[in-house]
């Protein structure tokens, strides 16, 4: 039977900070194992957004007044706490976005004035489509090619292939640090050092990187790195974008406003230095604030500690989960994250997914923002229960129980 390791710390009290997890669902406790696409929050961070609008609600970088330099003081000091976490050189290299969908966009709509035809891009098959389709759109507006790394059955990448593809041609390599639709954890090192061997930039998108995984941008070696708050028990509506110095330079601002400008006349504009350069507009002030109660509540448990209870509760979730009669695994790289992508040869996961939600236990059904996955699968979808800090053996537990009850119903 499977064995556990003794968690370096008690799940089950961890989940007593998040209010939203002591609800009900259909009359059941909830399980709550969609945690890839966005975690639940504890109430350190709910308790500093209401502080914020309590307090010090102000617009920042505007005022001399005392509420305005306490909302830029707080609004900065998550650009210190995430600068330290990635371990940029700068600080000026984190920027403030939307998420990681408007990281990368902000970097492709960048690259449309340094790329043209016979240039290549290179993307992989494994890929969210925050970070595909902005490449195809670049693709399409300067001319230049579009090619993909494969994927092989385990879901890992096809390095073999990967180091074809990369060729003096290819300008930008981006993929993902970790798949959000099978948990395949990506050599970053590895395919960096190729890109680079040829003067590409790296692009990663680190959406379920930050959460589940220490990033050091510099001993990465990548060029960009981006993420989302509300993947790592952070709010919606606000992400980052690490640059390194000199492509942040390189590239032109992504949108003109306030707060990006240096000097405006009726004529011509001069843009203001970096960080601000790409954070035109009022910012979710908000939610960077109460981004920087996450981080700290993320370091309090410790990276360590978060990958330890993960793995032991994949290696648990994997073993109970493969044990049911016609369950099928998607990904089974040997390095995986957080996630846990099953299904049936003759079930829909749609059906799969209601049947669970009614005995309280929320997953995500179909096809994850990964299409292109699917298709190579040649599956219309997965049930995918993803495990946060929160999670525990007996989640795993009734997950195996109600996929069993359901599998019964259904098969
Ligand atoms: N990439 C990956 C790997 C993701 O998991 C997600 C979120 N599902 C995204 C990108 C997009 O993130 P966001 O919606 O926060 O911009």
């Amino acid at each position: 039977s499977p064995t556990v390791r003794l968690v370096m710390f008690e799940a089950a009290d961890i989940r007593d900070q998040f209010p939203a997890l002591q609800r009900q669902v259909n009359g059941k406790p909830l399980v709550y194992l969609d945690n890839g696409a966005s975690a639940q929050k504890p109430q350190a961070v709910i308790d500093a957004i209401v502080h914020y609008y309590g307090r010090i609600n102000s617009n920042v970088h505007r005022g001399v007044h005392t509420l305005s330099q306490r909302a830029t003081d707080a609004f900065e000091a998550t650009r210190g706490k995430l600068q330290r976490l990635v371990n940029a050189e700068f600080e000026h290299e984190i920027i403030y976005t939307t998420g990681t969908t408007g990281s990368i966009n902000l970097v492709a709509h960048g690259f449309r004035s340094l790329l043209s035809p016979g240039d290549e891009v290179v993307v992989s098959q494994l890929e969210h489509h925050s970070n595909l389709v902005p490449w195809q759109m670049l693709a399409q507006h300067t001319g230049a090619t579009l090619r993909y790394i494969p994927i092989l059955a385990d879901g890992s990448l096809d390095l073999d292939e990967a180091q074809r593809l990369i060729n003096p041609k290819t300008k930008l390599l981006a993929f993902n640090h970790i798949s959000n639709a099978l948990g395949t954890v990506n050599p970053v090192v590895k395919l960096t050092e190729w890109a680079h061997a040829v003067g590409a930039c790296v692009v990663v998108d680190g959406a379920q990187g930050l959460p589940h995984r220490p990033v050091d941008v510099q001993a990465m070696g990548v060029d960009f790195y981006a993420g989302s708050a509300h993947k790592m028990y952070g709010p919606t509506g606000t992400g980052m974008l690490y640059g390194r110095t000199e492509w942040l330079e390189k590239l032109p601002p992504y949108q003109g406003g306030g707060e990006m400008i240096s000097t405006v006349t009726m004529a011509q504009s001069t843009y203001a230095g970096l960080p601000f350069k790409f954070e035109a507009g009022t910012p979710n002030i908000e939610a960077v604030v109460g981004w920087g109660a996450a981080l700290d509540w993320m370091n309090a448990i410790g990276m360590d500690s978060l990958m330890a209870h993960e793995s032991d509760l994949m290696t648990y979730g994997s073993e109970r989960l493969t044990a049911i009669d016609g369950l099928v695994l998607f990904g089974t790289a040997p390095e995986k994250s957080a996630v846990l992508s099953f299904g049936f040869a003759d079930l829909h996961p749609y059906d799969l997914g209601t049947l669970l939600d009614q005995q309280g236990i929320a997953v995500r059904t179909g096809q994850h923002c990964t299409q292109p996955i699917m298709d190579r699968y040649g599956i219309p979808g997965t049930v995918r229960a993803s495990l946060a800090a929160y999670t525990t053996v007996e989640h795993l537990d009734a997950l195996v129980d109600g996929v069993q009850k359901a599998a019964r119903m259904l098969l």
